[in-house]
């Protein structure tokens, strides 16, 4: 009798594993579609062209201001950000970002990253994140220096209200 009770529980949650991986396979392939389908933008970096047009003030006004501003990253591929997702998670290292695939912006080419550089080399720990920071306030971007979970000083992205 407890056998089968337990053999029951066993194709019960063997049941439960199948759905979830059925589950989350078909939202991966549905994400990796859409995706596909409304990304990425032409230019160099796939960014929205509202942000194209702001970073590109960006870094004019940066570079007037003596910064060597430089865009890192723009348009992140739905598996790229599942791999930065798995890091300190499931694979070592520290945890880089809380947006699941399909979560970040910059999965839509909404968000980019940016660094100064010097002497062909970004300066992660720059004295002028600050400057760098309102600078991107003045194009009314979302700066990630401003978070509180995660700072994110490379980081900058468009309002959704921009989108519409
Ligand atoms: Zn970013």
């Amino acid at each position: 009798m407890k056998d089968l009770k337990k053999g029951n529980q066993l194709r019960r949650s063997k049941k439960t594993m199948r759905k979830m991986i059925i589950g989350i396979v078909s939202i991966t392939i549905m994400l990796f579609l859409f995706q596909k389908v409304i990304s990425p933008y032409q230019n160099k970096y796939g960014l929205h062209p509202l942000l194209n047009k702001k970073i590109t003030l960006m870094i004019k006004e940066a570079n007037q201001k003596g910064v060597d501003l430089r865009i890192i990253e723009g348009h992140r591929s739905i598996v790229e950000q599942a791999y930065l997702y798995s890091k300190g998670r499931i694979i070592p290292g520290n945890i880089v970002t809380y947006a699941l695939p399909g979560i970040s912006f910059h999965n839509y080419g909404l968000a980019v990253d940016v660094c100064e550089f010097k002497n062909g080399k970004p300066i992660w720990n720059s004295e002028n994140w600050d400057l760098i920071g309102s600078i991107g306030k003045k194009q009314d971007l979302i700066w990630g220096g401003n978070w509180k979970r995660i700072v994110d000083k490379p980081h900058f992205q468009l309002r959704i209200k921009d989108l519409y």
